[in-house]
């Protein structure tokens, strides 16, 4: 919209209005446009919000005395949730929801949402279908499309999802005059309540079918096997959920798709153990590779990487191979890979071998002799694994 109408323009009120004569024009306006009356019809919803601030600002004394003064420079910014566009159909519905009467309020005045299931002419929501998908750490790092099959409940080709039968018409429900509604006037010590109830002979949807489509029973949707497909992220965990929108069983008679819920189920890996998004292994080298220093490889998620032992490793030591864990999952940079390096103690020896290691014992430079740092670094290494 290029310019703001005005206010009492757009509720077709004069200046003078009362507040009854703005609820009685914002309620004829509120009922022409609702968005169940006009699905996906963009200009209606327009209007229809519109009149709802209209009918905000109007009402509110302040709102209105400053609206008479300035025009729309004076209430801009403080009409609907602090913002004049913008506005949320939820809040429309909560705010003035019970200008409409009873409790449930007119049809569709309240709950409308996804499902519609509470006001207004049921809409109906196919459910969510849950599955579970196995990952290796390598699909993990990378992030993988997957191709599943799955038993679902889909559009019944025959009726386009109607549920009438061809040729066969859906008819109005008699009952409530299609708004899937029924009011009833109860007699309380308050005096008369009105409730209104889901009509129980098209159970809310406002129509009624007359001959059933045979494949699928009136349904408008049949289950069937499909191949689907999926991309997951990198960087998920298991027992993580991935929702993913209007892929899960189609909504009986033309009704909204259900999501699709994708349990993350990681398979445990022959090198590696997850922590966050860090990688662990663990490797042995023989004593005397401790002592003389060496370069080990080990391997990487889809590769290896090598590096050196210096000269008198302390077994346990941990080195840290930067960037080569796993990808944040919100995109946070990477994890790194976490070796843990131990020396293998021989559990058997030979005599010679025997001989030799007496020899060894006897030198000064086979004492333990611990520097302060060492000692640290012990308290590092507890905190590390523990
Ligand atoms: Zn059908
Ligand atoms: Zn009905």
């Amino acid at each position: 919209m290029a310019t703001k109408r005005d206010f009492y323009e757009i509720l077709g009120v004069s200046k003078t209005a009362t507040e009854d004569e703005l609820k009685k024009a914002y309620r004829k306006l509120a009922l022409k446009y609702h968005p169940d009356r006009n699905p996906n019809d963009k200009d209606a919803e327009e209007k229809f919000k519109e009149a709802a601030e209209a009918y905000e600002v109007l009402t509110n004394k302040d709102k209105r005395a400053k609206y008479d003064q300035f025009g729309h420079a004076g209430v801009d910014g403080q009409g609907f949730s602090g913002q004049g566009q913008g506005m949320n159909m939820d809040d429309i519905f909560s705010m003035f929801g019970d200008i409409f009467g009873g409790r449930g309020g007119f049809g569709g005045f309240s709950g409308f949402g996804s499902e519609r299931s509470r006001g207004g002419r049921r809409v109906n929501k196919g459910s969510s279908l849950r599955i579970k998908v196995k990952l290796s750490l390598e699909d993990i790092e990378k992030g993988v499309e997957k191709k599943i099959k799955v038993n679902k409940y889909v559009l019944c080709k025959e009726c386009h999802g109607s549920g009438a039968k061809a040729g066969s018409e859906t008819i109005t429900c008699t009952h409530c005059n299609g708004s899937g509604y029924i009011t009833q006037v109860q007699r309380t010590i308050l005096g008369n309540m009105q409730t209104q109830s889901v009509c129980p002979s098209c159970s809310g949807e406002g129509k009624i079918i007359k001959d059933k489509c045979p494949s699928c029973h009136g349904d408008g949707i049949v289950k069937s096997e499909e191949l689907i497909t999926i991309n997951i992220p990198a960087g998920v965990a298991d027992g993580m959920q991935i929702s993913f929108s209007g892929l899960g069983n189609a909504g009986a008679r033309n009704g909204i798709n259900g999501d699709l819920i994708v349990s993350i189920e990681e398979l445990p890996h022959e090198h590696f153990e997850r922590d966050g998004n860090n990688i662990c292994h663990q490797t042995y080298i023989t004593v005397s590779e401790a002592i003389l220093g060496t370069t080990i490889e080990v391997p990487t998620l889809g590769g290896q990487a090598k590096f050196k032992i210096e000269q008198g490793m302390t077994s346990g030591k941990v080195y840290r191979l930067r960037g080569k864990g796993l990808p944040d999952v919100n995109g946070y940079g990477k994890g790194d890979l976490l070796v843990r390096v131990d020396v293998w103690i021989p559990k058997s020896y030979s005599k010679e071998e025997k001989k030799m290691l007496e020899t060894l014992q006897k030198s000064e430079n086979f004492k333990p002799n611990p520097s302060a740092k060492e000692k640290s670094f012990f308290e590092k290494m507890k905190n590390m694994f523990n």
